[in-house]
């Protein structure tokens, strides 16, 4: 193996692991964390630049309203601090080709233009730096600078330039003590051998521009559920719940369920699962921190299947949120950026109303976090998500052999029956090892070498 070079150029690695997780979210954590455990080397490939998933950025948590980050730091530092884990974030898998019962994968690494192995987190970049970019991770209602730590209780705790926005002022250069930014940093190629995979990218939501009748992502209030996970949690970008037209209290918020889900006139026509639970869980959390405010939630069915979730929603109801058995069809906005929806009730035999509210929240469809055609040998299903060859008796095993899949990937699904799934991958993964015979336990020490040099950066 050959290590990275400080003048940038690509550097080709060959790393061995028994298992590859794709996906850092907390299903692929907790697989990984089950086979490390079980004393199996794993290498996490993720594509962001910290792990977490979607849960890192929750508020709070179904049916128990738990604190999220409370739940998930501990598990993403529990797999950066396990001795059989390593973990590529800002790393993405391009090529993987069968090797008889392994794989030989083909991983990149994408340039952060800070050297890992100096930063240390310390932002002193970030201050110095005087843009201002929407921030991704607060639904794009916050902002972060052009240099940045993705946020703050992000593992690993790494700064990394956006380069779309950067101006080369220098500033960064100048502020860090480390001197870790490098502006030639290259992707790095590393070609790594591993036993088994497992798939565990997620899902996405379906952008608001597709749902044209419900104002194409250009209404001001009309916000997605993500973001107001964001708005309602302790660090969010306002702090506090405020609308984003014009910092005012709202004192009226609509609900939008199956928005872009159950809807064949947007190919979605499958169910997602969580949004009845989290729009409820929301809905409580905001009556909670605007004790004034009125709530309404439009739906078609409240699907509250899980353990607890009935008294839940019953629990919500008794708080005063409205529940409205309806259908939206169209939100536009008055002269005031107020959102007003056009709804027929069924309850009033589909009689057509206008509402008025000073926020909307659409619960969006969730898509598949990633397609892994011509990437990994895995079959998508009808509807796009990962095809489980026995979704019966073994939903974590794909059609292709030696390949699972855990959580959000094989279909929406909330926490945890994401991690439920998640420890069966990683059963699964374990037993097709020692079928196979297919261990790099052997090689241990070199393993753990060569993966400490290129997980702790370029040289
Ligand atoms: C608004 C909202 C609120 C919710 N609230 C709750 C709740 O209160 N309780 C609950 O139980 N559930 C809730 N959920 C559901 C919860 O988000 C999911 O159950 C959970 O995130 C699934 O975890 P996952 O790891 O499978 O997927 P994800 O969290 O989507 O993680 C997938 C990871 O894979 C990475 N990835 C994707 N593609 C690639 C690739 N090609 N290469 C490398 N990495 C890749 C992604 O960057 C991501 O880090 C909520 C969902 C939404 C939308």
């Amino acid at each position: 193996m050959s290590a990275g070079s400080s003048t940038g150029e690509t550097v080709q690695q060959r790393l061995v692991f028994d298992a590859l997780v794709v996906g850092g979210g907390i299903a692929g954590l907790q697989s990984a964390i089950e086979l490390g455990d079980q004393g199996y080397k794993v290498l996490i490939v993720e594509k962001a630049p910290s792990i977490g998933g979607k849960m890192i950025g929750l508020s709070k948590v179904f049916p128990t309203l738990d604190c999220s980050s409370c739940i998930c730091t501990p598990r993403m530092a529990a797999a950066a601090h396990h001795e059989n884990v390593t973990i590529f974030t800002y790393s993405e898998v391009r090529r993987t080709e069968r090797a008889g019962s392994r794989f030989q994968v083909e991983v990149v690494r994408k340039p952060r233009y800070v050297h890992e192995a100096d930063c240390i987190g310390c932002r002193l970049c970030e201050y110095a730096c005087p843009i201002h970019v929407e921030h991704e991770f607060e639904g794009n209602l916050g902002a972060r600078k052009a240099i940045y730590v993705p946020f703050a209780n992000a593992i690993p705790q790494l700064a990394l330039v956006d380069l779309e926005h950067c101006v080369f002022c220098g500033l960064c250069e100048k502020a860090c003590p480390t001197h870790a930014i490098n502006f030639l940093q290259q992707p790095e190629e590393i070609a790594v051998e591993v036993g088994t995979i497992i798939l565990a990218t997620g899902y996405k939501m379906m952008s608001p521009e597709r749902l044209k009748l419900y104002g194409g992502g250009r209404l001001r209030n009309v916000l997605t559920s993500l973001q107001v996970e964001r708005l309602l949690a302790p660090h969010g970008p306002y702090g506090r719940v405020l609308r984003p037209s014009d910092g005012k209290a709202p004192s009226s918020i609509g609900y939008v369920q199956c928005a872009g889900s159950r809807d064949q006139s947007v190919g979605v026509s499958y169910c997602s699962r969580v949004c009845c639970m989290y729009a409820i869980k929301q809905a409580m959390l905001l009556s909670g921190s605007l004790p004034m405010v009125d709530i309404t939630i439009y739906y078609m069915d409240i699907r509250a299947f899980g353990k607890g979730f009935e008294q839940f929603f019953q629990n919500a109801k008794a708080m005063g949120i409205e529940f409205v058995k309806a259908k939206v069809g169209r939100i536009t906005e008055d002269e005031n950026q107020n959102p007003v929806v056009r709804v027929e009730v069924m309850e009033q035999d589909g009689r057509v109303e206008e509402r008025k509210h000073d926020m909307v929240v659409l619960s969006l469809g969730l898509l598949p976090g990633w397609d892994p055609s011509g990437v990994v040998p895995a079959e998508i299903a009808e509807d796009g998500f990962i095809r489980s060859a026995d979704p019966l008796l073994a939903p974590a095993r794909t059609t292709a052999e030696g390949i699972f899949v855990a959580g959000a990937a094989a279909g929406p699904k909330d926490i945890p029956d994401s991690i439920v799934e998640a420890g069966a991958a990683a059963m699964e993964a374990a037993i097709y090892l020692r079928r196979n015979g297919s261990s790099s336990n052997g090689d241990e020490r070199a393993v753990n070498e060569q993966a400490a040099v290129v997980a702790q950066g370029r040289g």
